[in-house]
């Protein structure tokens, strides 16, 4: 267990805790609400917000997100089956959407369900740089940070909630969409901690990597979405993805070890 021991007394105390490991991190992770009850949730969310955005299809753009989206959720599967994990994504229902915004923002919710907005595709500026964006969000979810981002006591009250009671009141449905990354309120999410962002740079590193991007490519998406950041306006997905000075450096360090992992795979060309 890889949580402070007052906390995992807690739990044990107060509920059925379940914990898996997660191929990604080599971490337990607790599993509070099975898959089989939080997908079906997260599909129905993710349908929601479809139908209340405008969502872009045909233009090159679109398909720019579907294309790259689906060669991150392939290498996913790939690196997941050659890790013995085969099977893993089983329950996931890739879909990738554009949506017509002009915030600079991109997200997965569990299950592979993933939104880009227009906004963020001037800074994210060619696929390969889509794709470092993608892989970090894909991350996320393979990583299950977004459960793992609540509060002891937030935690507490899941428990004690449960996937049937969250749906019929608004307050503790909104604890669990927190929890899980659901919600139509995307934009208000609680922040990925900074152990969680370093995850998540690395594992989408070697994801666009498995799938034919130049991994350095994502350093320098990053400057850009930090020259954002200094202006004016600061890009929304750095209120939930706080970005720091080491990350970049982090990124350029990591990017030969990403290569070397997809050259495994028989990636031998990286497109930047
Ligand atoms: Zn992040």
């Amino acid at each position: 267990m890889k949580f402070k021991k007052s906390l995992s007394i807690l739990l044990l105390g107060a509920m059925v805790v379940a914990c898996s490991t997660n191929p990604f991190t080599g971490k337990q992770t607790l599993a509070l609400v099975p898959n089989s009850q939080i997908l079906p949730m997260a599909f129905q969310q993710y349908n929601q917000f479809l139908s209340e955005n405008k969502v872009v299809k045909g233009t090159a753009d679109a398909n720019m997100v579907k294309n790259v989206g689906q060669k991150i959720a392939a290498a996913a599967e790939r690196y997941l089956t050659a890790n013995g994990y085969a099977g893993y994504l089983t329950d996931y229902r890739w879909e990738y959407n554009l949506v017509d915004s002009k915030d600079v923002n991109a997200w997965c919710m569990p299950g592979g369900k993933i939104v880009v907005y227009t906004g963020i595709l001037p800074i994210t500026k060619d696929e390969a740089g889509l794709a470092a964006v993608m892989g970090h969000e894909v991350a996320h979810a393979l990583a299950n940070h977004g459960q793992q981002r609540m509060s002891a006591g937030q935690l507490q009250q899941l428990g004690a909630v449960g996937v049937g009671i969250a749906t019929a009141n608004s307050e503790n449905a909104q604890i669990f969409n927190t929890a899980y990354g659901l919600g139509s309120n995307l934009g208000v999410m609680l922040p990925f901690s900074r152990s969680h962002e370093t995850e998540a740079d690395h594992i989408g590193l070697i994801l666009m990597a498995i799938a034919g991007y130049e991994p350095a490519v994502s350093a320098e998406l990053w400057e850009r979405m930090q020259a954002q950041e200094n202006g004016n306006a600061p890009p929304e997905i750095l209120s939930t993805h706080p970005s720091s000075a080491t990350r970049i450096q982090n990124i350029r360090a990591w990017a030969p070890e990403a290569k070397a992992e997809a050259r495994k795979f028989g990636v031998t060309t990286f497109k930047r």
